[in-house]
């Protein structure tokens, strides 16, 4: 059997960085959206990452010592955060059944607190990984994002999430201890969300990894991996790109985006 489903990406805001946080070596700075997805699958509404915490758009306190380095857009209205994005496209976050997590920082899983009945998917070794010292110590992981009892299925390796085919998750880990990609196949063709694994298309083509990164070894499989979806026929969706944001914003979802 083979479920074809319908799939939206949003943009929880934007933020600007040092180009050479994406692309090692690289100067200037970088302003990038920050993607959620939501996808209808018959058995229920299922969103991709998470996006960044209404906090955001008040202020930066939450980003602590990180507000150096990650500057944030998000409307003050708190239009622009996962739930607002969802309802005005017509679904209600409430309504959530499943939230696929591609890894813990702070710009996937600071909307979940919008998304309050979804169960979380998640690999076991992100899951586990979640309180590390350094990265809750540096900001990148914020137990005040994911600390907030939802039901939580920790997984191990690719998982196909319904067992049809439609959304599948790839392990992807490296940049994080259990970051994943997940590879939907829509009405309009395969795509793969990259998520941070690579984070622009620049990644892929020049394998042209960030200076950061818990793997650096595992990165490099990682984006081989992507490269391998790429000819298998999927549309990759890279996990930071402005300008491929930018075409799918004025041209819509569809095939070799
Ligand atoms: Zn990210």
């Amino acid at each position: 059997m083979s479920v074809l489903v319908k799939m939206e990406m949003f943009s929880t805001g934007t933020m600007t960085s040092p180009l050479g946080l994406f692309l090692e070596g690289e100067t200037g700075s970088l302003t990038y959206p920050i993607p959620v997805f939501a996808i209808e699958h018959p058995e229920g509404l299922v969103v991709v990452d998470a996006g960044l915490h209404p906090d955001l758009a008040r202020g930066k306190e939450r980003l602590g010592d990180l507000d150096s380095m990650f500057q944030v857009q998000l409307p003050s209205d708190g239009s622009g955060t996962v739930g607002p994005l969802l309802s005005s496209s017509g679904y209600d976050p409430n309504q959530v059944a499943l939230i696929i997590l591609t890894h813990l920082h702070f710009d996937h899983a600071g909307g979940l607190i919008q998304l309050p009945n979804a169960r979380i998917i998640v690999q076991s070794k992100e899951w586990e990984a979640r309180h590390d010292e350094a990265a809750v110590e540096s900001g990148a992981y914020n137990p005040n994002d994911f600390d907030l009892g939802h039901d939580c299925q920790e997984i191990e390796g690719d998982y196909d999430v319904f067992d049809d085919g439609s959304i599948t998750c790839l392990l992807t880990d490296g940049h994080t201890a259990g970051h994943q990609s997940v590879r939907v196949r829509t009405v309009e063709g395969t795509f793969v969300i990259c998520g941070d694994c690579c984070y622009l298309r620049k990644t892929l083509t020049n394998e042209h990894l960030p200076p950061s990164g818990l793997d650096r070894r595992r990165q490099v499989e990682a984006v081989r991996r992507m490269a391998r979806e790429q000819s298998d026929g999927a549309s990759l969706i890279f996990g930071h790109d402005p300008e491929q944001y930018a075409r799918i914003t004025s041209h819509g979802l569809s095939a070799g985006v």
